[in-house]
């Protein structure tokens, strides 16, 4: 093993949350960041893994539609619901994802 510069900054440690649906560990990137919350302030993270947002969404849509089932999401994740974004998302990008909407609130 050979010496380390002597301007050696380590990496950050691997950050991992608990999913409180599914209680799997996993690298922050696994969970959406949401910087307007004033719900999930300490760790600037929606306590949800990806994965189970998107089965609860596909849930939701089965249950109540998609448009509904995108509603009930926001609220989930604290973040926006624009009615708009999502006509405008069915309108000129379909399908319409989860994925689509929420990038497209980062961007804006
Ligand atoms: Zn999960």
């Amino acid at each position: 093993m050979g010496r380390r510069p002597k301007n050696y900054v380590p990496p950050p440690p691997l950050v991992s949350f608990k999913c409180v649906r599914c209680g799997q560990n996993k690298p922050e990137t696994e969970f959406y960041a949401n910087r307007w919350s004033k719900i999930y302030v300490a760790q600037k993270r929606v306590p949800l893994c990806k994965n189970c947002i998107q089965k609860l969404f596909e849930e939701n849509t089965y249950r109540y539609g998609e448009k509904l089932a995108l509603y009930l999401t926001c609220a989930a994740l604290d973040i926006p619901y624009i009615s708009t974004r999502y006509d405008k998302i069915v309108e000129t990008i379909p399908p319409f994802t989860l994925g689509k909407y929420i990038k497209q609130l980062q961007i804006n």
